[in-house]
């Protein structure tokens, strides 16, 4: 957790942005999630910060790239940027937004695989899987 402060202060720095305490709290709520949220979700979660200031916060990590954003529908959901969160897929649910982050390096061996077939140099990839949630199939 001290690393990506280091490296979330630092993105701040080279912007000739100071780092507040809102800033850093707004980072910490993004830190602690194991999931995107919605702007509205991280504003509850940094009660110390008023919800203008969280928003505010948001546009301008967005343009660092220390966050990056994912539509749900009309909904935008926040999260940390690759340098924070190791390198992860979704799976959304279509009737109530849920967002279920997913990992597997079999998977990432084998998009690396279909790449080198066909003599192509993989720079990012973008993987996602719509659906309905296990909560959602029971309703
Ligand atoms: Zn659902
Ligand atoms: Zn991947």
């Amino acid at each position: 957790m001290a690393s990506e402060i280091a490296k979330f202060t630092q993105i701040l720095r080279d912007s000739s942005i100071s780092v507040t305490t809102a800033r850093l709290a707004i980072f910490q709520t993004l830190l602690k999630s194991d999931r995107p949220l919605k702007n509205g979700e991280v504003a509850s979660r940094t009660p110390s910060v008023n919800r203008a200031s969280v928003y505010r916060s948001l546009d301008l990590f967005d343009r660092l790239g220390i966050t990056t954003t994912l539509i749900r529908g009309w909904t935008p959901f926040v999260e940390l940027a690759d340098p924070f969160k190791p390198h992860h897929h979704h799976l959304l649910c279509e009737k109530c937004d849920a967002v279920t982050v997913i990992t597997s390096d079999e998977m990432e061996r084998l998009i690396h695989q279909l790449a080198e077939k066909h003599s192509f140099a993989p720079s990012s990839h973008h993987f996602e899987v719509k659906g309905t949630c296990h909560n959602c199939q029971h309703l």
